[in-house]
């Protein structure tokens, strides 16, 4: 028989075994994770009636490796799309929120009337987006910054106002740092097939699929803690080691010994679905080229304060689903949305649930705060955008220290030249966010792509014959 360990069980990691699982074939999988509980960055707390979340709250369908995995283990059911209400995401300027104009796709605008009519762009900056439509292509070879790029094509107010905070907010990053490629490939190939974004983005919406099935993002009833509880009880007994920190990975003749804290297993293969930091320690005996390489690989932390407030506590009341503030308004959250009205079911009736960002790569000593402090960073900044001054009925801080990793300018080439690396190490295979995408379907897709790399590598580069745990 042959055996599989995967090592880390964050949302890739199940997905690499469910997969393993999924195959058959008699395979033996364990799925080992330091922490007392699946899940990794993914957790959700239920209390009084709000449910929260300590990391990731939502996904995006457009990317299809989420939703697939859950309609083919039978939970797409348990799947809710966000309430059809005022979705739109407000931009702090000036102290004041201010919606991000309909038809602004993430960095370029579609629609220019409404940008006509924003006021969230001087005149001097919408005009200087305009550009845009007659400026010549950039070099086609090469990465850029994502900061490069948009002040490039559109200018610093587009940069400043609109794309720094909204991928700052998805990334907790430095757009002056950011890999163009790494995180928007679809802005690469709409100026390059295009030759302006606002020209390609008008030509892509009209084609695009008005009909589609999913509303954009889509969590779980149950939060994302529920997906996780219910994507692993997909998962046969005995096949998930908890408490079970992975300290060492050698080659043993043709296979692998994983040494945990308790046991060690003698594997033919590992997936190895932890943050590339820990992979880098675990495969430095291994190849110390692929070790450094992966060391190589940034991380950022970064905090979440949830607050919860009687509606009647809220004098200006919640427009839309959240807004993002640019690092020029100096203030401590980078981002802040609105759970309960995002998604059913996440407050009592009544009541509304806050998500505020903190830290990030551009102020990490926040990050560090002691909780009051954070909190009270936090509070400061409702006030002053929303006009809050009530205590919150609940608060919650759940700090994320080096659990974003940050693709960098040059990232795509790292990760080609550490899959190579990985491609030449027999039964091994990785998996996780450091690598080709960070949120969560690109996670199940990357677990799933390294459990079918394990499974078709030929059979005699995994069977050994020594398939035993010891404790
Ligand atoms: C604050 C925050 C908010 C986010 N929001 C969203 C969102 O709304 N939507 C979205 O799509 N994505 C979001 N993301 C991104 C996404 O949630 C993560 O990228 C993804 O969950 C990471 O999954 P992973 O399996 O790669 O790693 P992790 O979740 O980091 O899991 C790694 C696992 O490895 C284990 N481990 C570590 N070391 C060892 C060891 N030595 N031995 C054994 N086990 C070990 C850990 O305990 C952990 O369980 C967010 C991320 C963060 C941090």
């Amino acid at each position: 028989m042959k055996r599989v360990a995967v090592v880390g069980g964050g949302v890739a990691g199940l997905a690499a075994a469910l997969r393993l699982v999924e195959a058959g074939r008699g395979l033996e999988v364990v799925l080992l994770d330091a922490n007392d509980r699946l899940g990794g960055t993914i957790a959700t707390e239920r209390s009084g009636g709000f449910l929260i979340e300590a990391g990731a709250d939502a996904f995006i369908t457009e990317k299809p490796w989420a939703v697939a995995l859950c309609a083919r283990l039978g939970l797409e059911r348990r799947l809710v799309g966000t309430r059809p209400d005022d979705r739109r995401v407000h931009i702090v300027r000036g102290g004041r929120l201010v919606p991000v104009p309909e038809g602004f796709a993430l960095l370029a605008p579609t629609d220019l009337w409404n940008l006509a009519g924003s006021p969230l762009f001087s005149w001097h900056g919408k005009l200087r987006m305009l550009l845009d439509l007659v400026l010549p292509r950039g070099s086609a070879e090469g990465d850029e910054s994502i900061a490069a790029f948009v002040r490039r094509r559109l200018g610093r107010e587009a940069l400043e106002r609109v794309a720094e905070p909204l991928l700052g907010g998805i990334y907790t990053g430095d757009a002056e740092r950011l890999s163009l490629r790494a995180t928007m490939p679809r802005f690469v190939e709409l100026e390059r097939r295009h030759g302006s974004l606002i020209r390609g983005l008008r030509a892509t919406a009209r084609t695009r699929d008005a009909g589609a099935r999913y509303s954009l993002f889509m969590t779980h009833a149950d939060g994302m803690g529920g997906l996780v509880a219910d994507l692993a009880r997909r998962l046969p007994e005995g096949v998930v080691r908890l408490g079970s920190r992975v300290e060492r990975l050698a080659r043993e003749g043709d296979g692998w010994r994983v040494v945990t804290t308790g046991a060690v297993h003698d594997v033919d293969a590992v997936v190895v679905a932890v943050p590339s930091y820990v992979a880098a320690s675990l495969l430095a005996e291994v190849d110390p080229t692929l070790a450094h390489g992966l060391a190589a690989i940034e991380y950022a932390s970064s905090a979440i304060v949830t607050l919860a407030y009687r509606g009647t506590d809220l004098p200006r009341g919640l427009a839309g689903f959240g807004f993002v503030v640019p690092s020029i308004e100096q203030r401590s959250i980078l981002a802040c949305s609105y759970p309960s009205r995002k998604f059913d079911g996440r407050a009592p009736e009544g009541h509304e649930l806050l998500r505020a960002f903190v830290g990030g790569a551009l102020r990490p000593e926040l990050v560090d705060l002691d909780d009051a402090a954070l909190r009270a960073a936090v509070e400061a900044d409702l006030a002053a955008l929303l006009g809050v001054t009530a205590r919150p009925a609940l608060v919650r801080v759940h700090r994320h220290r080096r659990a974003m990793p940050q693709y960098q300018v040059g990232h795509e080439a790292r990760v080609a030249a550490i899959e190579a690396r990985t491609a030449a190490v027999p039964g091994l295979a990785l998996a996780g966010a450091a690598y080709r995408g960070v949120g969560v379907p690109d996670c199940v897709r990357s677990g799933e792509a390294a459990a079918d790399a394990v499974l078709a590598a030929r059979p005699e580069t995994h069977v050994s014959g020594r398939s035993q745990t010891r404790a």
